[in-house]
C-alpha cells in the first residue's frame, strides 16, 4: 500500500545497547528534507529476540532495517539472501525487504569507499589498515573490490590481520598482507592512504592515541579515521601537524546511511543535510 501521512512507511534499526545509535536522526532527517513519508526507529533488541525483532518487521511490512552490535552476524541465518560484499564480510549491517525476501547487504565498507573516493580514487592506491575488526574487515573487502594495489593490516592480533588478508587474496586481485603491530608502527614510505579502523579514540578513552611513528606520516598521504565521537581524534590532530589532509569518521556514517536509503527507497538523499542531523546528534550524546 502507499504511505500516507498517518501510514508511513517503516524502517528501523536492531541493536543493544542502542541509546547512542545517531543513525535515526540522519536518516529521518533525509525523509523530511526531500519529503518521503518514512519513519526510522531506533529499537534496542537483545540477541534472544532478534529473530522476533526480523518477524516482526517483516509482518509490519517494514521496507527494511539496519543492524548494528551485536546482530550483524547472528541476523544472517534469518535472511533469505546475501549481496556478494556481505558474503566475504561475513556480517550486515543492512537488510532489505523486497520481492526476494530479505536480502542482507553491507554498507560500511562501502560508506567510508564513497567517503574516500570524494578525496581519492581508490584504484591502484596503497593502503595501510590499523585493526582487524568487523569495521576493518569491511574497509578491506570494499577497498579491495574498488581496486587497491595493496593492503597492509596492522593487528595487535595478527591472526585475525591474516584471515582478512587471506579472504582478500583469494577473491580480489589485491595483495594484502597482515603485520604485526608490537610496538609504534613505521607507516610504510608508499602508503597513500592510511586508515585507523580501530575502536582508538572512541569517547569515552577520547585522547587515547593510535599507536603509530608520528614521523611517518608524510604530507602526501591521507589519513582517515573511523571514530565519528569524537570526530577530531588525536591521530588525526598529529597527522595534520605533519602535513598530511584527513577524513573523519563521519564521513562514514553519512555515507552508509545515505547507501541504506539507497537501498531502501532508490532515494539519493542529500548527504549535506545527513551530515548536519550528524553533528546535532553527535553534540546532543556528549552531554
Ligand atoms: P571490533 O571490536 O570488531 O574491533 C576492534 C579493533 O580495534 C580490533 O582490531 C582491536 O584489536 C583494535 N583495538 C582495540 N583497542 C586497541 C588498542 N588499545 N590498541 C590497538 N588496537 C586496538 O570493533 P569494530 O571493528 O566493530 O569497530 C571499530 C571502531 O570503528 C569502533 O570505534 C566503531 O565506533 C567504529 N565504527 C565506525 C563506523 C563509521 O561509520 N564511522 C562504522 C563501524 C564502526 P585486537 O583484534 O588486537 O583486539
Amino acid at each position: 500500500p502507499q504511505p500516507t501521512p498517518l501510514r508511513p512507511t517503516l524502517t528501523g534499526s536492531f541493536s543493544t545497547p542502542a541509546g547512542g545509535n545517531p543513525t535515526g536522526a540522519m536518516v529521518e532527517a533525509a525523509y523530511a528534507h526531500h519529503g518521503v513519508l518514512a519513519r526510522f526507529v531506533n529499537c534496542d533488541v537483545p540477541p534472544e529476540q532478534l529473530e522476533a525483532a526480523v518477524r516482526g518487521a517483516v509482518a509490519m511490512g517494514w521496507i527494511g532495517f539496519n543492524l548494528s552490535l551485536p546482530h550483524k552476524q547472528a541476523v544472517i541465518p534469518l535472511l533469505d539472501g546475501l549481496a556478494p560484499s556481505a558474503t566475504l564480510i561475513g556480517a550486515v549491517n543492512c537488510v532489505v525487504a523486497g520481492a526476494d525476501g530479505l536480502v542482507g547487504h553491507n554498507t560500511d565498507g562501502a560508506g567510508f569507499v564513497a567517503a574516500l573516493r570524494e578525496m581519492r580514487e581508490p584504484r591502484g592506491r596503497h593502503v595501510v589498515v590499523f585493526g582487524a575488526g568487523g569495521a576493518a574487515r569491511a574497509i578491506c573487502v570494499e577497498l579491495a573490490l574498488a581496486g587497491v594495489a595493496s593492503l597492509r593490516i596492522v593487528n595487535r592480533r595478527t591472526e585475525r590481520a591474516e584471515e582478512i588478508a587471506r579472504i582478500v587474496r583469494e577473491n580480489t586481485a589485491t595483495d594484502a598482507t597482515a603485520r604485526e603491530w608490537t610496538g609504534p608502527y613505521t607507516v610504510d614510505t608508499d602508503a597513500d592512504v592510511v586508515v585507523n579502523a580501530t575502536s582508538v579514540g572512541l569517547a569515552p578513552d577520547s585522547s587515547a592515541r593510535v599507536n603509530v611513528v608520528a614521523a611517518s606520516l608524510q604530507s602526501g598521504m591521507l589519513v582517515c579515521d573511523v571514530i565519528p565521537n569524537p570526530p577530531d581524534t588525536p591521530f588525526l590532530r598529529e597527522a595534520r601537524e605533519r602535513g598530511t589532509e584527513t577524513l573523519d569518521g563521519r564521513a562514514m556514517l553519512v555515507n552508509q546511511a545515505a547507501i541504506n536509503i539507497g537501498l531502501w527507497t532508490g532515494l539519493a538523499p542529500d548527504r549535506e543535510v545527513m551530515h548536519a542531523a550528524l553533528d546535532a546528534a553527535i553534540a546532543d550524546w556528549r552531554h
